[in-house]
C-alpha cells in the first residue's frame, strides 16, 4: 500500500531530489492560467507557500496566480500529502482544494522523473476522478496553471464527445489524467487506459460520486489500480459510504477537515419565496425585471424543467441557456463560456452545476426547487458571493417542499427570510399536491370536473384550502397555516429587489 511510498518520500528522498530549477519534466513557464480570480475566496493563513517546502517553480506559478498564502485546506493537506500519506479531506469546492491535491502531486512528479522504459513512458502517473465534466475540465486547468513551469502532460477525458482524440492522447502518454468515471471505464474496457503505473489517485467530490450513482464505476476503476499508490480523497461531507470507501481503499489515511467558513453563507443575502409550483416560472420572470440580476444561475430539479425555463426566458427577451446531462458537451461548454463572458444573463442548470462551477460575478442564485439533500442548498448558493464578492440567493418553496425547507434551515442553522410581498403568493395546500401527484400516477383517476379557480392575492393564505384537513405529516392544514403565519410574521420582509442582507 502507500507505506513503501511513504518511506520513499521522507527526508531521504528530499535529500536525493532537492528542488532544482532544471528537471526533465520542467520547461519554461507556460501561459496556462486557471483564468480565475486572483482574489482569495477563501480565508488564507499567515503561513506562506514557501513554508510548505514547495518547489520554486510551483511557488512561481502560485505567485503568477496571485495566491499569497495557502488556504486552510491547503495548509492542512499539503504537508502530509507531500510525505506520501493517504488523505481523507473534508472540504468543499471553493476552499482551494484543487491546489491542495495538485501541488503535492506536481511536486511528486517533479521529484520522481518518469522511468525511461518504453511501457512506463505511456503509463498514467496520476489519476483524478471527478463527478462532472465541467469540474474535470476545471481541475485540468488547475493542474496546468499550477504546473505551468513544468513539462508534463495533463489530459481530461469525459463522455459526450468523440472518444478518438482522447484515445490518441492516451496513446501518446499522459502524466496526469482527469476523468469522469463513465467514459474512463468505457476506455479502460476497450484497453486504452494504462492504469498499472498510477502512483497517485485523487477522488474529488467523493460524496457527490455516490449521490450520482457512480460508486459502482468508481469501485471497478479503483480495483484496477495498483495497490502501492497514494490516495487523496476529497469529500464535502462524510457519510457512512465514504467512511466505508476510505476503510476499504485507503491505507491509514490522515483525516483532515475544514469547515466551510460560515461567512461564505453569511455573506449571501438569502430570501425565500413561498409560491405554488405552477407559478414558479412566472415569479422568476417577474424577478428578472430587476436590473440588479445581472448574472443569474437558476437551478431546476429536472432537465426538462431546465429547458422549459430557458425557453421561456428567451421568449421574454432574456438571454438564457440550459445545461444538464442530456445536452451535448459542445452545448454545455458553449453555454458555460457565454455565461462566464457575461453574454448570457441566465444559465439554467440541474445539479451538475451545483458544485465545481467557478464563475466570477454570479449576482444571483435562484433555486426554483429546493434540493432533496440539504447540503446541496449550501453548494448551490455558494456559486454566488465568490472571490470576496457579495451575492444574493433566492429560493422558491412550494407547499410540497416545506419538509425540505425545514431540513435546510436546520442544516444552515438559520431561518431564511421570507418575502411575502410578491405577486404570486402560495395558495396550494398539501392536499392539492397529493391529489395532483396521484392523478399524475393514475391519469384515469383525474377528476373530470375542473377545480374552482384559486383565489390570488388577498394575503396569499386563503384560496381554496380545505380547512382542517390532515396533511401527510399529520398536522392539520390549519395548524400548519397558523405556524406558517407565525413564521412569516416573525421573518417577513418586502421583496428585496437586488436582495437585502440577512440581518443574522
Ligand atoms: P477550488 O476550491 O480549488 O475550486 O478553488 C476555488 C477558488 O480559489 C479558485 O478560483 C482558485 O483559483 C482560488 N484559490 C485557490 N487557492 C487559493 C489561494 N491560496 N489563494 C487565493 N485564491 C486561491
Amino acid at each position: 500500500m502507500a507505506s513503501s511510498r511513504m518511506i520513499h518520500r521522507t527526508e531521504q528522498q528530499r535529500k536525493e531530489h532537492p528542488p532544482a530549477l532544471k528537471s526533465p519534466i520542467f520547461c519554461a513557464p507556460g501561459a496556462h492560467s486557471t483564468g480565475r480570480s486572483h482574489l482569495s475566496p477563501v480565508p488564507v493563513s499567515t503561513m506562506k507557500f514557501k513554508d510548505l517546502q514547495l518547489n520554486p517553480l510551483i511557488l512561481k506559478a502560485l505567485a503568477t496566480q496571485g495566491y499569497e498564502a495557502p488556504s486552510p485546506i491547503q495548509e492542512k493537506a499539503i504537508p502530509p500529502a507531500l510525505e506520501g500519506r493517504d488523505l481523507v479531506a473534508v472540504a468543499q469546492t471553493g476552499t482551494g482544494k484543487t491546489a491542495a491535491f495538485a501541488l503535492p502531486t506536481l511536486q511528486w512528479l517533479y521529484d520522481n522523473p518518469r522511468p525511461s522504459s518504453k511501457t512506463k513512458k505511456k503509463a498514467i502517473r496520476c489519476l483524478v476522478l471527478s463527478p462532472t465534466r465541467e469540474l474535470a475540465a476545471q481541475i485540468k486547468d488547475g493542474f496546468s496553471a499550477y504546473g505551468s513551469g513544468m513539462e508534463f502532460r495533463c489530459q481530461v477525458i469525459f463522455g459526450g464527445v468523440n472518444q478518438n482524440p482522447q484515445v490518441r492522447k492516451l496513446k501518446q502518454g499522459v502524466d496526469v489524467l482527469v476523468a469522469t468515471p463513465g467514459r474512463l471505464l468505457d476506455l479502460i474496457e476497450q484497453g486504452h487506459v494504462p492504469l498499472r503505473g498510477v502512483e497517485v489517485l485523487v477522488l474529488d467530490e467523493a460524496d457527490r460520486m455516490l449521490d450520482m450513482g457512480f460508486i459502482h464505476d468508481v469501485k471497478k476503476i479503483m480495483e484496477r489500480l495498483p495497490k502501492d499508490k497514494q490516495t487523496l480523497l476529497f469529500s464535502a461531507t462524510m457519510p457512512e459510504d465514504i467512511t466505508q470507501l476510505a476503510k476499504r481503499f485507503l491505507n491509514k489515511p490522515i483525516r483532515i477537515e475544514v469547515t466551510p467558513p460560515a461567512t461564505t453563507v453569511e455573506k449571501i443575502a438569502q430570501s425565500l419565496f413561498h409560491v405554488d409550483k405552477a407559478n414558479k416560472r412566472k415569479l422568476l420572470l417577474h424577478l428578472m425585471k430587476d436590473a440588479d440580476v445581472s448574472r443569474a444561475l437558476v437551478f431546476s430539479r429536472t432537465k426538462h424543467g431546465a429547458n422549459r425555463i430557458a425557453e421561456q426566458l428567451e421568449k421574454a427577451g432574456i438571454t438564457a441557456a440550459a445545461i444538464h446531462g442530456n445536452k451535448s458537451q459542445g452545448a454545455r461548454e458553449r453555454a458555460l463560456q457565454r455565461f462566464k463572458k457575461g453574454t448570457l444573463r441566465v444559465l439554467v442548470a440541474t445539479d451538475i452545476a451545483a458544485r465545481g462551477i467557478d464563475v466570477e460575478g454570479v449576482s444571483h442564485v435562484i433555486q426554483l426547487d429546493l434540493p432533496e439533500v440539504p447540503e446541496q442548498y449550501v453548494h448551490r448558493i455558494g456559486r454566488t458571493a465568490r472571490a470576496g464578492a457579495s451575492g444574493v440567493a433566492w429560493a422558491f418553496c412550494s407547499v410540497d417542499q416545506l419538509g425540505l425547507l425545514k431540513n435546510i434551515e436546520r442544516t444552515i442553522k438559520m431561518d431564511i427570510e421570507v418575502v411575502d410581498d410578491h405577486p404570486f403568493p402560495a395558495t396550494d395546500t398539501p392536499d392539492d399536491v397529493a391529489q395532483e401527484q396521484s392523478s399524475n400516477r393514475n391519469p384515469r383517476s383525474r377528476p373530470r370536473t375542473k377545480r374552482p379557480a384559486k383565489r390570488r392575492g388577498g394575503g396569499g393564505q386563503g384560496g381554496n384550502r380545505s380547512k382542517g384537513s390532515i396533511s401527510r405529516s399529520g398536522r392539520s392544514n390549519s395548524d400548519r397555516r397558523k405556524s406558517g403565519q407565525a413564521n412569516s410574521a416573525r421573518r417577513t420582509k418586502k421583496p428585496s429587489g437586488g436582495g437585502r442582507r440577512n440581518k443574522r
